[in-house]
Formats: C-alpha cells, sequence, structure tokens
C-alpha cells in the first residue's frame, strides 16, 4: 500500500522528472529561462559568490515505468525546467546538482541496469541543455555492487556526471556492509563526491507503526534516523578507516548525528566492549571528513552543526521541489559568527570543488 509520504514525495519527485524531461528535449528551455525577470545574484562583502544547491530531486518517469512507478497528474505542476530554474533564481541559487532518490533497490541486474542507463542518460542530457545551471549525480543499482561500481565510472566518464547518489540503506541493508566495498572502492578511486539521502523504506518502515499519526512522523523523525543509522555504521563498522579517501555529503544536516555526536564517543568509553571495531580515531573526529547539507532550519542549528563539523564540510541543501524552505541562502547569511570566507564556502565554494563546478 502506498503511504502518504510515498505518495507526496512519488508526486514531487514526478514533478521534477517531467521538467527533467521537457528540459532534456527541449533546448530552448535555457533561453525561456533567461527572459524570466528577476535572478538573485548572491555577494559577500562585494564578491560574487555561485551558489550550489546539492540537495535538489528530480525523477525520469521513463525510468520509472520500468518498476511500475507511474506519474500522477498532480506533477504536472511544475512541468518545464523553466519553471525549476525561475524557483533557483528567486532564491539565489545558481547551480543544481540534481539527484534521484533510489527507488530500484528491488530490481534484479537485468533491470537495474536497464533503469540507470535511462536514468544517467537523462540526466546528463538535462544538464547538457543548460549546463550553467545543472550538475548530477549518477543514480547506481548498489544492491548489484559490482555493478553499481560500473554505473558510478561510466557515470562519470562517460556522461560528465559529478558522484553518486545512494540511499541510507539498500533494502534493509546498511551501508557499511561488506559487499558494497567495491562501490566505495570505486568512489574513492574516482575522488568524486556520494550523496546520501534517507530511503522510504530505511529507518522510518523498520519502526513501522510508531510513526504512523499526526506529524509525519515517518519523514520528520524517520527520514533524520535513517540517515543518523547510515553514517553511524560507516564509522563504527570502520569503512570510513577502510577508505579514507571518501568524499560523503549526508541530506538534512546528517539527521541527528551531529545534533548529539559526543554520546557516539561516549558509548566507548562507557561500554568499550559493545565497540568491537577499533577505529582510527574518535568516532566524532569522522564528522570532520564527511559533508553535511545545510538543512536544518534554524540559526542555531547550523551555527551548532558548524561547530560539531567545521565550516568547511557544510553545503547548501534546498530538497528542491519539496518545500521545506525558500532562504537557504540567508540563512547562511544570517548565521551569526561565520566569517566572509567560511559563508563563501559554504554557499557553494565547497560544493563547487567537490563537484568539479567552475567558480
Ligand atoms: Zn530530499
Amino acid at each position: 500500500m502506498t503511504t502518504r509520504r510515498e505518495f507526496i514525495e512519488e508526486s514531487a519527485g514526478a514533478v521534477a522528472g517531467l521538467a527533467f524531461v521537457t528540459c532534456g528535449l527541449t533546448g530552448p528551455a535555457s533561453a525561456e529561462a533567461q527572459t524570466q525577470p528577476r535572478r538573485r545574484e548572491v555577494v559577500v562583502n562585494g564578491r560574487r559568490v555561485k551558489t550550489v544547491d546539492v540537495h535538489a530531486h528530480c525523477a525520469v518517469p521513463e525510468a520509472m515505468a520500468l518498476m511500475n512507478r507511474k506519474v500522477s497528474p498532480e506533477t504536472l505542476l511544475m512541468s518545464k525546467a523553466s519553471d525549476r530554474i525561475r524557483a533557483m533564481d528567486e532564491q539565489g541559487i545558481d547551480v543544481e546538482a540534481l539527484s534521484i532518490n533510489p527507488y530500484w533497490y528491488k530490481a534484479d541486474r537485468d533491470v537495474a541496469r536497464q533503469l540507470i542507463q535511462i536514468q544517467n542518460e537523462k540526466l546528463a542530457e538535462a544538464c547538457a541543455a543548460n549546463p550553467d545551471r545543472f550538475v548530477a549525480f549518477a543514480s547506481v543499482a548498489l544492491q548489484h555492487p559490482d555493478l553499481a561500481a560500473e554505473q558510478l565510472e561510466e557515470g562519470v566518464k562517460k556522461y560528465g556526471l559529478r558522484g553518486a547518489g545512494l540511499g541510507g540503506s539498500v533494502d534493509g541493508e546498511e551501508l557499511s556492509s561488506p559487499r558494497f566495498h567495491p562501490f566505495w572502492a570505486k568512489a574513492e578511486q574516482l575522488g568524486v563526491l556520494v550523496f546520501i539521502h534517507p530511503q522510504a523504506d530505511g529507518a522510518p518502515a523498520t519502526l513501522g507503526n510508531r510513526l504512523k499519526g499526526s506529524g509525519g512522523l515517518e519523514n520528520a523523525i524517520g527520514n533524520p534516523l535513517e540517515t543518523t543509522i547510515a553514517l553511524s555504521h560507516l564509522i563504527f563498522e570502520g569503512t570510513l578507516d577502510q577508505f579514507p579517501g571518501l568524499k560523503i555529503c549526508a541530506a538534512h544536516g546528517g539527521g541527528y548525528l551531529p545534533s548529539y555526536a559526543a554520546r557516539s564517543d561516549a558509548i566507548c568509553v562507557t561500554f568499550p566492549d559493545r565497540c568491537t571495531k577499533p577505529l582510527k580515531k574518535k568516532p566524532t573526529e569522522y564528522l570532520r571528513q564527511l559533508y553535511f547539507d545545510s538543512l536544518v532550519f534554524t540559526p542555531e542549528a547550523l551555527r551548532h552543526l558548524v561547530a560539531e563539523t567545521g565550516s568547511g564540510q557544510i553545503v547548501i541543501g534546498t530538497d528542491y521541489p519539496f518545500p521545506w524552505t525558500r532562504t537557504s541562502v540567508d540563512h547562511i547569511l544570517g548565521t551569526p559568527g561565520l566569517s566572509d570566507d567560511e559563508r563563501i564556502a559554504m554557499l557553494g565554494g565547497t560544493a563547487a570543488r567537490l563537484l568539479g563546478i567552475k567558480s
């Protein structure tokens, strides 16, 4: 049965997917966008900053059809690339790094191969139609790790994609599973960014009925929890030690992990027998090698995220087209205690470096 959350996510994802297809099929979308009346240009201390959003969803209906996932009529609300660009212009976002929320982790190898090929081709087309405004993360079939490694390499080398988008778990399996090491090895070798976004069938599904009811708890709590669990396993299972060159960015500010990070250090002090894998450093120190988007809602929350991870680890995440925020740029500009250089890095400098975007 489709839950309300799945319906909303599917609908909104497909909205963007249509934008995508239109974008890919009609080159003049960028010319149309250039006629938009107002584009906010972000300036810090007299310096124009190219802002980059690493958390921007889209979908490819043609690929979704292979898994019998349909585009619903409600998705027609924003069916053109120009609508997406208009929203970016209004919010002061110069470049979006597009990603597709995984829904294909149960697909067999043949379907997964075909589906990912379609998606990555469409992602490349969409980026090519508006190369100044879009880059994209490759989609990969991580349930088939060797195939996923091939798809990432092809995505980067053949299609010009800038990294990979993953769920926070893979059909119930943790990203830290040794089975996925071939993928992590390839991501490390290529030096590309891996964006981790929570899965609808991750922590929320595991908690079952406890997240039902008012409040959208499967999203409000479940999504950040999924990310918290995923990152914690990557730390405590030694995955980040084994692949120290990995560049990983977590959605939603890393979920709850940076908010309560010191407990991850305290557990190994208080109950040392529960930390069965030797780590090269304290658990919280790994936060300073991971990246996090800025979708944490208040200046105080962002200030704390910076305190735990370092300003050089934070990038903009809007979660477009989900309307969590329209003020991601002001969020960074308005957070206290940051230098101009730190704001510039968070607004786009760090993401541009990670994603190979020319500033
Ligand atoms: Zn999202």
